[in-house]
């Protein structure tokens, strides 16, 4: 099946489940080419903030399971998946761990992740000080 909208429909429905977890904001989706040289389909992003009471890798083992009961296949690294979840940012909290780099270690290279978040929140901070709207106006120059 190959339908995003529906993919990321489910995922925050979801999410939504998890226990001791809240949805607080939704922002749009917005379409991005694939990075890599493998020839498939556009994705579909968006980004959601929650609050929850869950830990860190409890929270990374939720997201796996549902990334894995919505069927994720991937045969090829950067290739065709049905649902990639990623944990952005747990509050202020910096983890490095075999299993969890937090902030995301690419959250800063992808305007597919920074104009979602932007939404969300367009004054958050990053450890290095500077807000999401500025990573955006430098990511573009860099872009150029
Ligand atoms: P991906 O290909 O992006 O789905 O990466 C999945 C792998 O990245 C998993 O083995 C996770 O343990 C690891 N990982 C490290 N940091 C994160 C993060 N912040 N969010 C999601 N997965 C992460």
């Amino acid at each position: 099946m190959h339908d995003p909208e529906y993919q990321l429909r489910e995922a925050v429905i979801a999410l939504k489940s998890l226990p001791h977890t809240q949805l607080i904001a939704q922002s749009t989706w917005i379409w991005s080419k694939p990075v890599g040289d493998v020839i498939q389909a556009d994705f579909l992003n968006g980004v959601v903030a929650i609050q929850t009471s869950l830990q860190p890798l409890e929270l990374l083992d939720a997201l796996q399971a549902i990334e894995h009961q919505q069927g994720r296949v991937r045969t090829v690294h950067w290739g065709p998946r049905t649902l990639d979840l990623d944990l952005l940012l747990y509050g202020q909290e910096s983890i490095n761990n075999s299993r969890l780099i937090v902030p995301h270690p690419h959250i800063k290279d992808r305007l597919f992740v920074l104009e979602p978040l932007a939404e969300i929140d367009p004054d958050l901070c990053l450890a290095d000080q500077k807000t999401i709207s500025q990573l955006i106006e430098k990511l573009k120059q860099d872009l150029k």
